[in-house]
This record gives structure tokens, sequence and C-alpha cells, in this order.
């Protein structure tokens, strides 16, 4: 982890952990604008931005109240996963409290083409509720969430994750460790040789892991998408690092 010298306090926040925030933080970092990232600290060995770098939790709202005034931040750029509610949340509301700027990054979601079909649910636990059928399942929701499927008996999972799950998992299951970027071709095969007829997934949005709806679509697989959950909104939002840049632009030039 890299501190910034105490004579260049970073202006600028950047809430990460997805490509989009590295991005931002490279485009800023490039074009002089002092910025720290700050990582939750999930990930065993997280890809990491250019500039200086934080890991770990605030401590709710106020934790980041305190570290939003200590670090005299001018401008929060909440560039976390859509699935990442609390932090947006929490974010949202210090700014608030704080009377710092606060940009919303988010990409945006996959949209089903109009001769595809998805089953959208509201959430993991409604995924996994919607598994009486499946026989052979490719689960992309992260390991946070594997324990949602952990009493389904009747289905075996193909479990994606960049780190292993630590709660509980389904009995019969398969762990594949990887991390996209992911392309067409391979989520074909994996899907195929694995002989998977359903694949649920989190709506996460942007290019890096979309291929497995082209290869499910192709096969024929059965998507289940959950969809995103809800965020403050009265939150200023872009979905593109080039607008953000532009917008933390207009604030540290002020
Ligand atoms: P979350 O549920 O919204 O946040 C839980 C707690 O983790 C927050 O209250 C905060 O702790 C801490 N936290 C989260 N993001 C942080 C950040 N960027 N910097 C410092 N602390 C952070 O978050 P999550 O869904 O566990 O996601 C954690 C991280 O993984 C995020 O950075 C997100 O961008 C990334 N990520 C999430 C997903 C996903 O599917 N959820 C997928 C890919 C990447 P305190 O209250 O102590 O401040």
């Amino acid at each position: 982890m890299s501190v910034p010298d105490v004579l260049d306090l970073p202006d600028v926040l950047i809430l990460g952990g997805t490509g989009e925030a590295r991005a931002l933080a490279g485009a800023l970092v490039a074009d002089g604008v002092p910025v720290i990232s700050s990582l939750a600290g999930r990930v065993a060995h997280p890809r990491l931005p250019v500039g200086a770098v934080r890991i770990g939790g605030f401590g709710g709202v106020d934790g980041l109240r305190d570290w939003l005034r200590s670090n005299h931040v001018q401008a929060v750029i909440d560039a976390t996963h859509p699935f990442a509610a609390t932090i947006t949340t929490n974010a949202a509301a210090a700014c608030a409290a704080e009377r710092v700027p606060l940009l919303r990054l988010r990409r945006a979601p996959w949209t089903p083409a109009e001769d595809e079909y998805w089953q959208r649910v509201a959430s993991v636990t409604e995924a996994a509720t919607a598994l009486t059928d499946a026989d052979r399942v490719l689960l992309t929701t992260g390991r946070q969430d594997v324990s949602a499927f952990a009493d389904i008996t009747s289905a075996w999972f193909l479990i994606r994750v960049v780190d292993p799950p630590t709660g509980s998992l389904p009995p019969h299951h398969e762990i594949l460790r990887s991390r996209g970027p992911y392309h067409y071709d391979a989520e074909r095969d994996l899907l195929h040789d694995n002989h998977i007829d359903t694949l649920v997934t989190k709506n996460s949005g942007g290019t890096l892991t979309q291929a497995k709806l082209t290869a499910a679509r192709t096969l024929g697989v059965r998507v289940i998408m959950v969809d995103r959950p809800t965020e403050p909104n009265d939150m200023t939002t872009v979905d593109n690092v080039d607008d953000a840049a532009s917008w933390v632009k207009t604030i540290v030039n002020r």
C-alpha cells in the first residue's frame, strides 16, 4: 500500500474495487490530480490502481466522515461495483453531511437483445429459489453470495470465484478459481464441456464478463439474472470514466 506524502494530501477519493475505478485513477494521476483509491480489502491480491491506495473499511458513515475531514477531501467518486450497496449508501450520507461533492460512477447494466430471455430476480436468495428445475449450474455471483445456494441438493454447481468462498457451499459443486476478462470461445467451451443448463449471474454490466451471456444464448442455456440493488436516488451519476474525469476536473479547478 502506498501512502501519500503528508504535504501532498489527496484531494480526490476514489471508492474503488472495479476496472472503472482503476481507469479513473490512471486518468487523473496522468493529469496531475492528486487522488487516493480506496479498496475494501476483500480480495487477497487485488489489482491495484496507479497512485496512492488505502485498504480496508472506514468504519461506517461516521468513520468515512472522519476520514474525509482529516484528509481534506475535495471530491469523492464512488466507482464501486453496482452491487456494493452499503458503501454507496454510506458515501452518500457521509458526503452530504460533510458537504463534499460526490459523483457515482456506475457502468450501465446489461440488457437482453430482443430475442433473448433472462429470468430476472431481485436478489441472490430469489435466484436460489428459482433453481428448482436446474441440473448443472454455472454460478458467477461472487464468493460472498455462494452460501445462498448451500441448501440446494438437486443441482451440481460450477462456482466461479476469484478467491475461495468462506461460507457454506452446496453439497455438489466444483470451485473454479479465475479472474476475468473472459472471452466468448472459452465461455462457450466452459458451458458446453460442463453440460451447464443454467447460468446465474448478477447484472454487473460492463464488457469484461459479458461473454458468458452471449455464450449462454448460443447454447440455449437458461439465464437467471439478479437485478441491481437500488441506490440513493439523488446521486449525480455517470456511466463512463471520461465523464467522471471531466466532473473531477471541474471540482478541483474551482
Ligand atoms: P458493500 O457491501 O457495499 O460494503 C460493505 C463494507 O465494506 C462497507 O460498509 C465498507 O466498510 C467496506 N467497503 C466496501 N467498499 C469499500 C471501498 N471501496 N473502500 C473501503 N471500504 C469499503 O461492499 P461489497 O459488495 O462487499 O464490495 C466490496 C468491494 O468489492 C467494493 O470495493 C466493490 O467495488 C468491490 N466489488 C464488489 C462486487 C460485488 O458483487 N459486491 C463485485 C466486484 C467488486 P465500512 O463500513 O467499515 O467503511
